[in-house]
């Protein structure tokens, strides 16, 4: 089976800071198909993207802007993104990197 896991697996708020699968992801990972780990992989990786990260240029996936309903950032506990430009998405990296939002 294909992995991404670099045995740095660390819950950081809903995401793993080592591989960048969100919680979800991982624990589903044994459950998904050859394709879906091509997919996951892919969209992680930067082969498959839909724009590129607002702050590291890096490229980046949104499942909202590739058509689905859903995207990986719903997963994650919610970011303080009240800095960054309205309906852009940043990379996995910069995301599990900005801080909390306060509640
Ligand atoms: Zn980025």
């Amino acid at each position: 089976m294909k992995t991404l896991c670099v045995a740095k697996c660390k819950n950081h708020e809903g995401i793993c800071r080592g591989c960048l699968r969100t919680m979800k992801e991982i624990s589903e990972w044994r459950l998904m198909n050859d394709e879906a780990h091509t997919q996951t992989i892919a969209q992680i990786q930067g082969t498959k993207t839909t724009h590129d990260c607002i702050l590291c240029g890096q490229p980046a996936y949104c499942g909202v802007e590739d058509g689905k309903q859903e995207c990986w950032c719903f997963e994650l506990a919610k970011r303080d993104t009240s800095g960054l430009p309205k309906g852009q998405c940043v990379c996995r990296a910069c995301l599990s990197g900005l801080p909390l939002l306060q509640a």
